[in-house]
This record gives C-alpha cells, structure tokens and sequence, in this order.
C-alpha cells in the first residue's frame, strides 16, 4: 500500500468488483482522494474519473489490489457476484479467494455465511459495512425514503393519517426507528410493533402507538400500510387472513423477507419485497455514506502499518 498524505488514499489500489450505482460514487471519493481504482463489472456504466480503468475479471486484478470492495448485497451462495453494469457475470471460486494477499482489506455490505466461511478460511479480513451502526443508520434515511416512495405510488391514498390512514412498521431497529420517525413527520399515524419492552416504551415516547409482536394480529387487521424491518417470517398466513385486501405491504427484511408472498398473492393483498432501496432511490447519497466509513477504515488500516 503507498504511503499517502494524511487524509489522502495516494497509492492505495482499489479494486470494485461490481454492485450498482453506488460503487460509482464510492469509486469517484476514494478516486477524488488520489486512490486508483480498476473496476470489474461496469462495462455498460459511465465510468469517468480519473486514474479509473476498466477491467476485466481475472486473479491478476485480485492479487493487485490493497482493498477490494465487494456490491453492497455481497455474493451469493453460488459465488455469484452482482453486478448491474456487467457484460459478463462474475464469478468468486474458492481458488479466487486463495490469490488475494492476507493484507488486502475486504470490504462488503452484507456477507452470507458461504462469503464470510470463505474469507475466514483464507485468513481475509471482511468488513460487512451495513453491520456497523454509523452506516447503517445513516443508510436508513435512504431505505426510508425509497420505502415511503413505493407505498405512495402503490396506494391511491395519502399516508397523512387525516384520512383515517393507518401505517404500521414492524421492527425498531435502526430503518424501523428511521422509518416510523419519518412517517409520524409527515403526520401518518404510526403503530410500531416489536418484541422488546424496552423498545415498547421507546415507540411511546415517540407519540406513537406500539404493539407487542404477539399481537401483531391486531395491528394488521387495522393497517392501510405496513412496513416491514424485521428479517424473519413475521407475516404468516394466519397473520395475512386477517389483514384488509387493500392493505399495502413494504417488505424491506433482507431477502426472502418476513412475508409469506405466495399466500399474500393469494389473498389478493399487494405485497412486495423491496430490497436495496438506497441503491434504487439515492445512489450518490448512498454511496457516500459508504465511502465515508471505508475512507476511515482504510487510512487506520494504512496509519497502523505505518503503511
Ligand atoms: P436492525 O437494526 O438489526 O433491526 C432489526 C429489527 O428486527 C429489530 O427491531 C429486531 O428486534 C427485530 N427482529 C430481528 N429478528 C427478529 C425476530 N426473529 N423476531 C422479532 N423481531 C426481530 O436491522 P436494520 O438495520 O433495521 O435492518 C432491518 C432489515 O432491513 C435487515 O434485514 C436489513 O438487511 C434490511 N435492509 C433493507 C434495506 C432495503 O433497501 N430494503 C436497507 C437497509 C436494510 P430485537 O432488537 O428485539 O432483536
């Protein structure tokens, strides 16, 4: 790793191995702040900063690099890497992973076991950034945002609660907390249903209505729209069978999500999973908040290795 000015990424090689519009932006920080970036997988995107160069997958571009920054999604139990601009999929074998240098830094937004079984087994250090608080709170802004945005384009009314509008949001964990924080601004009125006291009496002292999950029954018999944070099966069947038919379901739960689809579908209730918002609705923003925390990371990396 080059040695660098204080606060600047001089010498440090980055490889971005594809992911969406929000390894774009984090591509132009780190390459605003003099790093060098080779980008695989983003054949088919506008690509245009400096000391950036294009490239196709191969060892030589995984051997290369100090950092290598995985999609946000991470790779899938297959290997796959996702890629939104890419010609050609991208694929991590085992044999992949064996190539890169143990003080290449990973980075990744979420690991699936197979992900983090693999750069454990090559002694790899992997940074999952949505696991860290300062991102994946600011991150809620954007998932926030791009959530109330497809409840308003898939109801035909306000989320205002002046029309006797009901949202209920499931989880309080840091979208849950974003989400029900934003709606009530807006003036919805806001039902939050989660599992511990201490969160029950948080929701209270918000304004807002809260439900124990155990009576999760009761809150979607009476909601126009929910919003799910929670990633396990929470909206069962027997929980669907009482919710209106008009009711509009936001499942944001990392994927399968906690909503039974098939019998959503069935019942004729929209619900739809609604997987990286930040990405969709607020790239750069996205992005940014992603560069500003690997930044960091890097540059202690570098400063603690004298690099
Ligand atoms: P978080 O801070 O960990 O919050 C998760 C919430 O779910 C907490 O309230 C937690 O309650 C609750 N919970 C977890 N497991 C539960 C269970 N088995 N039963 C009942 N409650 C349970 O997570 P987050 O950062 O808010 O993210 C929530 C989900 O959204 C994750 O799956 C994340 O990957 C996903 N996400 C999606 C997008 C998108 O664009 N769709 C964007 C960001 C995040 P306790 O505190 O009681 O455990």
């Amino acid at each position: 790793m080059g040695k660098g000015v204080s606060g600047m990424l001089t010498g440090v090689k980055f490889a971005f191995l594809g992911g969406d519009a929000r390894m774009i932006e984090v591509a132009r920080c780190v390459s605003e702040l003099d790093a060098s970036t080779v980008m695989v997988g983003f054949e088919k995107a506008d690509v245009s900063f400096p000391d950036s160069v294009k490239v196709a997958f191969s060892e030589e571009v995984l051997k290369d690099a100090d950092v290598i920054v995985f999609p946000v999604a991470g790779i899938d139990d297959e290997g796959r890497v996702p890629a939104q601009f890419a010609e050609q999929p991208i694929m991590m074998t085992e044999d992949h992973f064996a190539v890169i240098n143990k003080k290449t830094q990973l980075f990744t937004g979420i690991a699936r076991p197979r992900f983090g079984a693999l750069a454990k087994r090559h002694g790899l250090a992997l940074v999952r950034l949505m696991e860290l608080d300062e991102v994946a709170i600011l991150n809620s802004i954007p998932t926030a945002e791009g959530a109330i945005a497809l409840a308003m384009e898939h109801t035909e009314i306000t989320l205002h609660g002046s029309a006797c509008t009901a949202c209920t949001v499931l989880g309080l964990g840091r979208c849950g907390v974003t989400l029900a924080r934003v709606l009530a601004g807006m003036g919805a009125a806001v039902t939050v249903c989660a599992r511990k006291p201490s969160d029950l009496a948080r929701i209270r002292e918000m304004g807002l209505t809260a439900i124990p999950l155990e009576h999760l029954g009761d809150a979607i018999a009476s909601s126009d729209v929910v919003f799910n944070t929670i990633p396990a099966m929470i909206l069962t069947s027997d929980i669907l069978a009482r919710a209106a038919r008009f009711c509009v379901i936001i499942d944001l739960a990392s994927a399968p999500g906690g909503t039974d689809f098939r019998f959503a579908e069935k019942r004729g209730i929209k619900a739809m999973l609604a997987p990286s918002l930040p990405g969709i609705v607020a790239p750069k923003t996205a992005g940014r908040i992603i560069a500003q925390t690997m930044v960091r990371m890097v540059q202690e990396a570098s400063s603690s290795t004298g690099g």
